[in-house]
């Protein structure tokens, strides 16, 4: 980090005033401006239809694009998509495609490490919110870019990375204007689809770092901050199951469960229906069932281990015992499951019932090994 000690006195990084300008002035002016406005006019409806949409192009863009697309890669798309992403990114003012998946790559790799991770929730709320874009922290973040050698071969992040001052002057001065000129609302217009729209899209996304590493459960891995919480989800677009999304970064959804809200896995889903986007990646649900169990084990040992019980040494064992032999059996399930995917139509045909018996057989066994596991930790937790 770049608090430097000069003797006894401790200097804190550099200001940056062009950040501090911009968050504090489309802050003032959107939570001002916006209701004023409303009080003495009122929006044209086309004008709120514009905002919405304009709202959602911007956190998508970062979502499904910034983030899940070029950070992470998990999934391909063609260069009119990767435009679009582009375009709406810079829209979102979150600095360029390719500054931005440097920092969250170096997120990832060095989660909650203080010195490292450039918005480390362990700095508290407001630091990973907000406060790490206001100062310097670290200034050699803003010029090495060599965890993101790939991206620099995109031709559209490199267009995007030299022309980002222009691409967010004119998004953001271009939109609500035209969207005004067109409805003859221009200063509903600056203020909802201009400013509201920033302002909602920079906290939204700045939910993932702070939030995210704070409010809700673990059920994948303790070994970071990161949680799965479903209002955060309503929040950020699906981005709240941060969880799972860093135990498997490399998944293309955030959300594994159909009921769970998480549109930017429906629109990357929906892309590849249409045929615009391919190679989406997925984590095996063996690995992730074994996550799950893993972390069964861990957090409930630990809370044994906090308790002055006399036999817990004794119950540790046992959940090991009874953690290898959940393990083996959900192993023996799985390796059916996918030779039963890999078969033939005529030796599926041939052997069917026979197949199909031994499938239901070890499901079932797997099944109920899983809920004595369950019944087994829940007694502790
Ligand atoms: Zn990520
Ligand atoms: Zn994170």
């Amino acid at each position: 980090m770049a608090i430097e000690k000069m003797g006894s006195q401790v200097t804190k990084p550099k200001l940056i005033w062009l950040n501090i300008l911009v968050f504090s002035l489309t802050f003032i002016i959107a939570i001002v401006g916006v209701p004023i406005y409303a009080y003495f006019f009122e929006f044209e409806t086309s004008t709120t239809i514009c905002f919405i949409i304009a709202t959602a192009f911007c956190g998508m863009s970062i979502t499904a694009g910034y983030h899940r697309l070029w950070s992470h890669k998990t999934y391909q798309t063609n260069a009119a998509i990767r435009f679009i992403f582009a375009i709406g990114g810079a829209f979102a003012v979150q600095n360029s495609i390719l500054h931005w998946s440097s920092d969250h790559r170096v997120h990832h790799k060095h989660v909650d490490d203080n010195d490292i991770d450039p918005y480390s929730a362990k700095k508290g709320f407001w630091y990973s919110h907000i406060g790490w874009m206001l100062r310097e922290y670290q200034a050699h973040r803003y010029t090495d870019y060599s965890n993101v050698r790939d991206l620099q071969k995109d031709p559209i992040v490199m267009w995007q990375h030299k022309n980002y001052l222009l691409l967010v002057l004119l998004t953001n001065f271009g939109f609500p204007l035209l969207v005004g000129l067109l409805n003859g609302n221009l200063l509903g217009s600056l203020l909802l689809v201009g400013f509201m729209r920033l302002v909602i899209s920079h906290h939204v996304t700045f939910f993932i770092n702070s939030l995210a590493h704070m409010w809700g459960n673990q059920p994948y891995s303790n070994k970071n901050t990161a949680k799965d919480n479903a209002i955060v989800a309503l929040l950020t677009y699906g981005e709240g199951y941060h969880n799972f999304h860093h135990a498997f970064q490399y998944d293309y959804r955030n959300a594994i469960k159909w009921w769970q809200f998480d549109p930017t896995k429906w629109l990357i889903k929906s892309l590849s229906i249409m045929g615009l986007a391919h190679n989406l990646k997925k984590a095996s649900e063996e690995k992730i069932a074994k996550s799950i169990i893993t972390q069964q084990l861990t957090s409930t040992k630990n809370k044994l281990q906090a308790l002055a019980m006399p036999d817990k040494e004794e119950i540790i064992a046992r959940l090991h015992r009874e953690y290898d032999e959940l393990i083996n059996k959900m192993a023996v399930f799985y390796q059916l499951k996918k030779h039963k995917l890999e078969l033939t139509k005529e030796q599926l045909a041939a052997e069917k019932k026979q197949i199909l018996k031994q499938y239901l057989q070890i499901k079932q066994e797997w099944f109920r090994q899983r809920a004595y596991w369950l019944s087994l930790v829940n007694q502790y937790a």
